[in-house]
């Protein structure tokens, strides 16, 4: 009897330390125990290199929403397995987050990390079928090595982690290597984090407007706000620089706000000097499209204006749209009721399926500068033409215009123009500049273009 309990406790014990130091669903050990055997190797300076595969599974959400959530817990149970198969016996492989996973490996010789990351890559791309699930996944790996690019273990598992994300920015399925290039980009990010806090929301912020030119009346009747950070020490900032540190932080929520009444209060200036119906386009990032309170921000900023918030045009990019379709088409929809329009940025781009266009509640569609640029690049020519030609056709179809994106000279603006685009925008237009340099409704002066490239003549000559 005393024989049994005993069994049976240390049974149990064993039980519950395998729960606190283990994944439940995997098996795979936890975020806990994956820091108390880093720290040990790492900190405690007990292994001499370690090797960290920081591993993100691209678009997972998308088997969750598609699948339901048992499904999804179906697909990470089999990468668990199949992960501790691919790294092999001398690596460990751990759980840390929703569908986010750590293999590690210790002491093994130089390169060998490597391959079984890149082996990662490949392999994961193997199709998963299980009882209720059918799927191809993808995932991003980063890799950081101890001592050669980390000093500690939580900088080791931060640089694999700021790999990883690296490898996802550059479309995702992919190994991307922790080295110094990263380590500088890092160190900018965290100071320009570090500097956002400090700053007062907005106070360093401004917008720059850029205009968009009618094809069909050759005047400027619209301009996109882009917004600059005027950073006291590295001076004036472009999104590249830091968008993605500010949708990371709090103060964006700010930022979004002000950046729509800023907006709005300057259409409402452009129109007290006589220029009614002059449009005002604001890029809006994934977490504003989705809020639902949208409509009542957009609202409130247009009559504290005093403005008509018709002359507001909202641009939203695919992505931000498919991360959750039914939250942005309903906060969209509700916008449109109010007034202003939508248009859908950097076209062509993103994962555009053709199904989604129909069921999005968008006038316009933005169509990306690569393909605007690659109608004047011997190799790439016919294909732009025949994809703008495309696109301005579905457009037309589902009736909503088209703006030609990253004009950069006459024979580009010539040719979206011929290809039936109904607005440009791009440098030869005229590039983003502070609200006093844009001139509503001027006609544009394109000097001697129409002969040079056949361009219809009413957009080609100032006939003020
Ligand atoms: P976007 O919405 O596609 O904006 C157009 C970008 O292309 C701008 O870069 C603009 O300066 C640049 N551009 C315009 N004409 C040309 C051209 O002829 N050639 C070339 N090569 N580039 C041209 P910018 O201002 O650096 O903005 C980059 C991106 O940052 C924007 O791309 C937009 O996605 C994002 N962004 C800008 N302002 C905001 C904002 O207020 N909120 C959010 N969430 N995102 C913003
Ligand atoms: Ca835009
Ligand atoms: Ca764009």
């Amino acid at each position: 009897m005393l024989v049994r309990d005993v069994t049976e406790a240390r049974a149990m014990s064993e039980r519950l330390s395998d729960q606190a130091t283990h994944d439940a669903l995997t098996g795979l050990i936890n975020r806990r125990e994956l820091l108390s055997r880093l720290s040990r190797l790492v900190d405690e300076r007990t292994a001499n290199s370690v090797d960290l595969l920081f591993i993100d599974l691209d678009r997972f959400k998308e088997i969750n929403d598609s699948f339901g959530h048992a499904a999804g817990d179906e697909v990470l149970r089999v990468i668990g397995e199949r992960l501790l198969v691919w790294s092999g016996e001398r690596a460990h492989a751990s759980r840390i987050g929703g569908d986010e996973f750590v293999v590690f490996l210790v002491d093994a010789p130089e390169g060998e990390a490597e391959r079984v990351a890149h082996d990662v890559v490949m392999r994961m791309r193997e199709r998963i079928e299980t009882a209720s699930v059918r799927a191809s996944i993808r995932a991003s790996v980063g890799l950081a090595r101890y001592p050669d690019a980390a000093a500690n273990a939580d900088e080791l598992l931060r640089n694999a982690d700021a790999a990883m994300y690296h490898a996802k920015g550059l479309g995702g399925s992919r190994l991307w290597g922790f080295g110094k290039e990263d380590a500088q980009r890092l160190s900018h990010r965290l100071r320009l984090r570090a500097d956002l806090e400090n700053a007062s929301a907005t106070s360093q912020f401004e917008l720059h407007y850029q205009p968009q030119l009618n094809l069909a009346t050759g005047c400027i009747d619209g301009a996109e706000a882009l917004l600059r950070w005027n950073h006291p020490q590295l001076g004036m900032l472009a999104p590249g620089d830091f968008l993605e540190v500010l949708l990371e932080s709090p103060a964006y929520e700010a930022t979004g706000e002000w950046l729509i009444h800023l907006a709005l209060r300057q259409a409402a200036q452009w129109q007290r000097s006589g220029r009614t119906r002059f449009k005002v386009a604001v890029n809006l990032s994934a977490a504003m499209i989705q809020n639902s309170d949208l409509a009542a921000l957009v609202s409130k900023a247009a009559e504290t204006a005093g403005v008509c918030a018709s002359v507001l045009d909202i641009e939203v990019t695919e992505t931000a749209i498919v991360s959750d379709f039914l939250a942005a088409s309903r906060s969209l929809a509700a916008v449109r009721k109010l007034g202003p329009t939508v248009s859908l940025d950097d076209f062509g781009t993103g994962y555009s399926s053709l199904s989604y266009l129909t069921q999005l509640p968008v006038d316009r569609i933005k169509i990306d500068k690569s393909f605007v640029q690659q109608l004047t690049v011997d190799e790439t020519r016919r294909q732009a033409r025949a994809m703008i030609e495309a696109m301005v056709a579905i457009a037309r179809a589902l009736g909503m215009e088209t703006v030609a994106e990253g004009v950069e000279n006459a024979e580009q603006l010539a040719f979206v123009r011929k290809l039936g685009c109904d607005a440009a925008q791009g440098y030869f237009i005229g590039r983003p500049v502070p609200a006093g340099g844009i001139h509503p409704y001027v006609k544009m002066q394109f000097g001697n273009l129409a002969t040079r490239f056949s361009l219809p003549h009413d957009a080609a000559t100032d006939s003020r």
